[in-house]
């Protein structure tokens, strides 16, 4: 399971910026996950769980923030959604796509005391 390192390297950046920025506390981590990213969020959630037991962000809420997944197609010169990676243009049909977004997932927002 995935989501377990994912959490973890999610707690490395808290604990980071706790450091930096000088906060003792996380209350709520705002985290953005592309929907192709491959995590799945119900074992995000779980895993998060685990892993902040008796750390700086004990007890924090974990919100998930769903990114679509967006591409560009070259033919229709316009952003378009896919349902995932190689998918053909849902307009034209191409397959000259650009991921441009949904294999993300990143930290939006800490809520820390
Ligand atoms: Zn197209």
């Amino acid at each position: 399971m995935h989501e377990m390192s994912l959490c973890e390297s999610v707690l490395q950046v808290l604990e980071n910026e706790a450091k930096r920025q000088h906060f003792s506390q996380v209350k709520a981590v705002w985290l953005e996950i592309g929907a192709m990213s491959g995590v799945e969020i119900e074992a995000m959630r779980f895993c998060f769980d685990v892993i902040v037991r008796n750390t700086l962000a004990d007890g924090a809420t974990l919100e998930i923030i769903e990114i679509p997944a967006q591409a560009w197609c070259l033919d229709c010169a316009q952003t378009v959604a896919i349902q995932q990676r190689y998918d053909a243009c849902p307009h034209c049909g191409s397959y000259q796509l650009q991921v441009t977004q949904g294999d993300e997932m990143r930290i939006k927002e800490l809520e820390v005391t």
